[in-house]
């Protein structure tokens, strides 16, 4: 017998922070064959796909299209793009990612300035005010929208209007909140936003929606000096997403196939009905926990629906109670990121996974496993508190 024999299936629960649970339909779309890259067949899905990633962003940004690569090809697009040696920019730092996007912005030239926030807390409106003009004049600020390594979801709208008022270029990352949670693309007018299709899509990792602004959309097409990075420059990728206007790379025909699929199934459940989802179910999650005796990381104005984050108790092995939700359970969730590595778990209900089935599964493993490690957890408490909760709104 080899070891090669059989591949074994993995029906895991993902309630990490992400990958999510891809839906079946997805699968099965990914399953087509693939076809040429000009092939009208192939460019039409392409066109349908803008318009759908539209929707999911709330734009009518006619530079809206699907980067090849992960969320992070996303982060590094919307920075080289926009950035030129030399540049002034501000990032915001509330987390792991905004450390990223500084990271990045540096690699591209950039002379960057942070501002900062406790990871746990969003940045503050007035913090920002002061710093841009302490700072004097920049051309970017990025900040991130959903920071997936503390919870917390960064109100934009002051943000925003700051932003504006400096006339700066606003990037955000919506990795996790696209599909999750209300990204305000146009009511905000944010120049550029980017996103993942793992997260809250329930798509396989691999693409990296992205919609940009008239304004920033005009600068990019109109740069003296060239991006920086040739296979994320937007000014070429854009002439293919425009009916196959030239070659630039290969896309992954079934990739697109699967983020086709993934957005007409949030085209078919209704946006607003997809937040409003995401947001019971993180109720229901929340007061659970709470009722159980756990602590989460962040306050309640500021908790991200899709990803929430429980203080570990002292003296409870953290790694431990993820390997036993595993090895009992099959089910994953998150470990802290940077500075909160070993203080909290993260949980995500993301997409596909946000399901009153995984919230009441998740709290009863949760909570049986805490016991029998000697955290009191009331698990009864626990469930009582979300079956209320979930009662009380529509599923
Ligand atoms: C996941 C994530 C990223 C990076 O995405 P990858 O798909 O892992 O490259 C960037 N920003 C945020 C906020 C994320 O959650």
């Amino acid at each position: 017998m080899s070891r090669f024999d059989r591949r074994p299936t993995y029906d895991k629960i993902l309630m990490g922070p992400g990958p999510s649970t891809v839906d079946p339909r997805v699968l099965r779309a990914m399953a087509e064959p693939a076809m040429g890259y000009f092939d009208e067949d192939f460019l039409s899905i392409l066109s349908e796909t803008r318009e759908l990633l539209r929707y999911v962003f709330q734009t009518k940004n006619e530079l809206t299209l699907a980067i090849s690569g992960t969320g992070t090809a996303g982060m590094e697009t919307a920075l080289s793009n926009l950035i030129e040696p030399g540049d002034r920019v501000l990032i915001c730092v509330h987390g792991f990612f905004g450390n990223r996007m500084v990271e990045i912005a540096q690699r591209y030239g950039a002379e960057v300035k942070v501002l900062s926030s406790p990871w746990g807390e969003p940045i503050y409106p007035d913090v920002l005010e002061k710093e841009l003009k302490a700072f004097g004049k920049v051309k970017l600020v990025g900040i991130v929208h959903a920071e997936t390594s503390t919870g917390v979801l960064q109100p934009l709208d002051e943000i925003a209007r700051i932003v504006h008022e400096s006339d700066a270029f606003l990037v955000v990352d919506a990795v996790t909140s696209l599909g999750g949670v209300e990204v305000p693309t146009d009511r905000l007018s944010l120049d550029v936003v980017y996103s993942g299709t793992q997260k809250c899509l329930s798509c396989p990792p691999g693409l990296a929606p992205i919609t940009v602004g008239a304004k920033a959309a005009d600068y990019i097409r109109n740069r003296a000096k060239k991006v920086g990075n040739f296979y994320l420059d937007l000014s070429i990728v854009e002439k293919y997403w425009d009916g196959g206007k030239v070659y630039h790379h290969t896309p992954s025909m079934n990739l697109i196939y699967a983020l086709n699929e993934a957005l007409r199934i949030v085209a078919e459940e209704g946006i607003e009905n997809r937040w409003r989802r995401h947001e019971l179910n993180a109720k229901a999650l929340a007061s659970g926990l709470e009722a159980m005796g756990l602590e989460l990381l962040v306050k309640p104005q500021y908790r991200l629906p899709p990803l929430t984050t429980i203080k570990v108790p002292d003296g409870i092995d953290e790694a431990m109670v993820r390997k036993r939700l595993m090895s009992e359970y099959r089910l994953e969730i998150g470990a802290g990121l940077g500075e909160l590595k070993g203080k909290i778990w993260r949980v995500g209900l993301m997409g596909s996974t946000s399901t009153a089935r995984n919230v009441l599964t998740f709290l009863s493993a949760f909570g049986g496993i805490l016991r029998s490690m000697g955290f009191k957890a009331h698990v009864e408490d626990g469930l009582e508190a979300a079956f209320k909760v979930l009662e009380g709104g529509c599923r």
